[in-house]
């Protein structure tokens, strides 16, 4: 049975899923997305992506394509008609077709609304957090408005491309000033020698992460101490545990950074509790 996706108002297999060439999201990255797990058939924090997309589209000034209700129902009912328990729903919103020109078009366009769903094995992801990840750092080209969640990611996907090469699973992106921004497509986290979490403030040119929003309240509930600052390159060499956070990726360890071990360079403690923390927020 083909995956089900939806494009602009239809529900179709995804073999045939398609936009139009004259798309700007596809002729400039004129569009915005999100990310959502799907665990055990349930959105996982589905109101505050909903809340970030909302944010994403002021910002671009892309005119939200239909209300946040019937979003909610598109999205479950891609859920339903694919039956995947575990997985991974991706929500792209471009301004839409219209004849080729870098200004917005002038007679208004339909903003496209594409929604797909694919597996997503969330119980592989908390396995590996149980060992840790290699990353590598690499340096942070990308614009000023990082806390927009474009769809135009190819400084994202050529750190992620480099460190992979050197058999890392993320980049870390790091600043002229040599100031851990985040990661390519994760937020990045260390814990210093005293227990205490750091993690780069989102007012700091950075995505607001989901991810890291939950783990800063787990963090709370555990009565472990939080500094949300910057942090530099040598910080995390220098760090107890380092760790990085996704919807994807849940919170997962980082045991080596640039071939040097982080602390002894297996999973520390505080990760530890707030892995399974993670785990447990995503189980209720
Ligand atoms: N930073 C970047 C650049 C990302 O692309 C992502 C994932 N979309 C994140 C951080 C993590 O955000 P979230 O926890 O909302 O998935």
């Amino acid at each position: 049975m083909s995956r089900i996706s939806y494009v602009n108002g239809a529900y179709v297999p995804h073999r045939d899923a398609a936009v139009h060439i004259d798309d700007r999201g596809y002729q400039f990255a004129d569009a915005v997305y999100e990310g959502v797990t799907v665990r055990h058939g349930r959105m996982v924090d589905l109101e505050p992506h909903l809340e970030r997309l909302w944010r994403s589209m002021g910002e671009l000034r892309i005119a939200p394509p239909m209300e946040r209700g019937p979003m909610r129902f598109v999205f479950r009912e891609v859920i339903r008609r694919n039956r995947i328990e575990n997985g991974f729903l991706y929500i792209q919103i471009s301004r839409g077709v219209a004849r080729r020109d870098h200004a917005f078009p002038t007679t208004p366009t339909h903003p496209s609304l594409i929604v797909t769903l694919k597996r997503l094995d969330v119980d592989g992801v908390i396995k590996r957090a149980e060992k840790g990840v290699k990353a590598f750092a690499e340096p942070d080209i990308r614009w000023g408005r990082c806390d927009v969640k474009s769809t135009s990611l190819l400084p994202n996907i050529l750190a992620k491309q480099a460190a992979k090469e050197k058999g890392g699973f993320e980049a870390v992106l790091v600043d002229r000033d040599g100031f851990v921004t985040e990661g390519s497509s994760t937020n990045m986290w260390i814990v210093k020698e005293d227990g205490t979490v750091q993690t780069r403030a989102t007012t700091d040119n950075i995505l607001p992460g989901i991810t890291r929003a939950t783990l800063l309240k787990l963090a709370g509930e555990l009565q472990i101490r939080v500094v949300e600052e910057a942090f530099t390159l040598e910080d995390a060499r220098g760090a107890a545990e380092m760790f990085l956070s996704s919807s994807t990726g849940c919170a997962t360890p980082i045991v080596e950074l640039d071939g040097h071990k982080i602390g002894d360079g297996t999973v520390g403690p505080v990760a530890k509790r707030l892995v399974e923390a993670y785990r447990l927020y995503m189980e209720a």
